[in-house]
């Protein structure tokens, strides 16, 4: 059976760590090519090399960029087209959340404003530069490629929810990613680009773990998820997989929750 994504060549930000290394094994595994980006080369380096092994029959390649750097996310936009020949997929998933005090009165605001470079501007430059290079792509209706694409922004149930832990920045940059996609869904619907933003609940990955840093935090937390447990990566990248594919192919400008119940929960 051909894989969800054959023949697509793919970009994940965020890609050396938790969901978007999840979803780089996901991609590769339904056939896709993949670009893992992140600003840690590391960790990037590690995850291709993994992804890789496991998948051998499709291109694997990392890259070093930090998202808020727009000739960065240029170039490792370039980058794919240049080793995969187009791009059909750019899942801007990369993230920070300070784990400071970050409320309104005790936020700095070179936190507020490292929040946002990250959180949202570096976004835009991924839908920005994923636009530009997915209007060119060829269709091969032999493939099932077209022109066009999928492109999938990392949000967070925060955005959709007051929490009650402070996070400010972190969580007016994850609703103004909802606000952007939604406006740049409607803006290139009519040239087969389709925008959608992913919620996701708490995870059991570093960037929620290091901030709940205490039993005490994660079960304050823990009261208040239906399901009663963190979600894993790999379920957000399950979420990812089918934004992704064609199977969503009537979907854009979303706000796709995968939060164990989290955002119906009163
Ligand atoms: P993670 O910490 O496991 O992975 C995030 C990755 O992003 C890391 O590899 C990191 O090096 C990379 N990164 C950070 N800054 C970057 C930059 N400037 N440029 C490029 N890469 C950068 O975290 P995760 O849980 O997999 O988070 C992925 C996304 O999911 C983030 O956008 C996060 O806000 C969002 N999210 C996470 C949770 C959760 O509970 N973990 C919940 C909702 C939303």
């Amino acid at each position: 059976m051909p894989g969800r994504l054959q023949y697509k060549s793919t970009l994940i930000t965020g890609a050396g760590s938790g969901i978007g290394l999840e979803s780089a094994l996901l991609f590769a595994q339904e056939g896709a090519d993949v670009l893992l980006v992140d600003v840690n080369e590391q960790a990037v380096n590690a995850a291709a090399k993994k992804v890789a092994e496991r998948f051998p029959n499709v291109k694997v390649a990392a890259t070093k960029a930090d998202v808020s750097k727009e000739a960065e996310v240029k170039a490792a936009v370039d980058k794919a087209v240049e080793l995969f020949g187009r791009l059909d997929v750019v899942f801007n998933n990369a993230g920070i959340m300070h784990p400071a005090d970050d409320n309104a009165l005790n936020t700095e605001e070179k936190i507020w404003d490292l929040t946002m470079d990250v959180n949202l501007k570096g976004v835009w430059w991924g839908c920005k530069h994923a636009i530009i290079a997915m209007r060119k792509n060829p269709t091969d209706a032999s493939k099932g490629l077209h022109t066009g694409g999928s492109i999938i922004n990392t949000a967070s149930f925060v955005a959709i929810m007051g929490a009650a832990t402070p996070q400010l920045a972190y969580t007016a940059s994850k609703g103004a990613v909802l606000a952007m996609t939604r406006e740049l869904a409607m803006v290139h619907a009519r040239e087969g680009i389709r925008l959608n933003s992913i919620c996701p609940g708490p995870l059991k990955t570093p960037l929620l773990m290091d901030f709940l840093n205490t039993d005490e935090k994660k079960n304050r937390r823990l009261v208040h998820l239906p399901m009663g447990r963190f979600g894993e990566a790999v379920e957000i990248a399950k979420g990812a997989l089918f934004l992704a594919s064609d199977d969503s192919s009537y979907m854009t400008g979303t706000d796709f929750k995968v939060d164990g119940g989290l955002t119906s929960c009163y």
